[in-house]
């Protein structure tokens, strides 16, 4: 099961921002428990329907939805969450499958982007459903600026597409560290984002074997480690996500990144560098895809 990664939640963000900035959250319907949870399904949504959303982003894996007068829904998709755009849905129309909220908006503003967007679809009241296979989605309330900060700051780290992602910033976060720099990119309290996709990807782009203690990588590494994250990321943010089983767009569409990557998933097929096969391991209790000739793997130290 792949879950959505920075790239994919991107994906959501930036088609779904100019479409529901400005509305009013009109009906706010949480038809699961756990999807609020601590919240009662009901408490959530007192707080936030009637309140115009001021702006959509993202913060790691995060979809953050700003409301006015300060009030802040962080949504995490997790295995299989979604966001479908439901513009033409009638009143009582059937849900789409595994729907767990239904969401209401109401009119777009005069001379918003959305207004202007051939995508809107309809100027008017449109709909939305949050949809989840596997129902580990959350969404979580935080009321004033402070609390977002908090509860960000205590789960994510650096943000791979700010600037402050440098080499250094990396080579001291790793400073000491035993664990393989695979578990390390994936450790979301260090670089927010990147989860088992894009880490096989940055690795192979890298040249680094996801085995080698993260520690133990030198400044030149740390170096071609940043860069290869980022393009990694880029790529899959080019491709509208990576669909391996269930990732889809507000449209219900595909993302195309599965069909480009360079290591992950073809286990047995030739390094598209240099022509040697791909291999599978368990690196950090994930599969792992790797070159093991453009990745060499760490040299294993001499018992005495
Ligand atoms: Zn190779």
């Amino acid at each position: 099961m792949a879950m959505p990664e920075l790239p994919e939640v991107e994906t959501i963000s930036k088609q779904l921002a100019p479409l529901v900035e400005g509305r009013r959250l009109q009906r706010m319907e949480i038809l699961d428990p756990r999807w609020s949870h601590p919240l009662a399904p009901r408490e959530l949504a007192d707080a936030l329907v009637g309140r115009r959303i001021e702006r959509l982003g993202r913060r790691g894996k995060y979809l953050l939805w700003s409301f006015e007068h300060d009030v802040h829904l962080a949504q995490h998709l997790r295995m299989t969450g979604g966001v479908l755009w439901r513009p033409s849905a009638k009143h009582g129309e059937a849900d789409p499958p595994f729907t767990r909220v239904r969401l209401e908006l109401g009119p777009a503003p005069r001379r918003s982007r959305a207004a202007e967007s051939a995508n809107a679809g309809s100027n008017g009241a449109v709909r939305l459903a949050i949809v989840d296979a596997r129902r580990f989605g959350t969404g979580q309330l935080l009321l004033g600026r402070g609390a977002l900060d908090a509860f960000l700051a205590a789960r994510l780290g650096l943000e791979p597409l700010d600037e402050r992602f440098t080499a250094e910033h990396l080579f001291e976060l790793a400073r000491g560290r035993t664990a393989p720099v695979k578990a390390f990119l994936l450790d979301q309290r260090r670089v927010a984002g990147v989860g088992n996709i894009y880490a096989d990807e940055a690795l192979f782009r890298a040249r680094i074997h996801p085995r080698r203690p993260a520690g133990r990588l030198d400044r030149r590494q740390f170096a071609a480690l940043r860069d290869g994250v980022i393009e990694a990321l880029r790529a899959g943010i080019d491709a509208r996500g990576a669909t391996i089983d269930d990732f889809r767009d507000i449209d219900g569409a595909s993302g195309a990144f599965q069909n480009q990557f360079l290591v992950h998933r073809r286990e047995g097929e030739p390094c598209p560098r240099c022509g040697s096969t791909i291999s599978k391991m368990v690196v950090g209790g994930r599969a792992s895809y790797v070159c093991e000739t453009c990745q060499p793997p760490p040299r294993k130290r001499r018992r005495r």
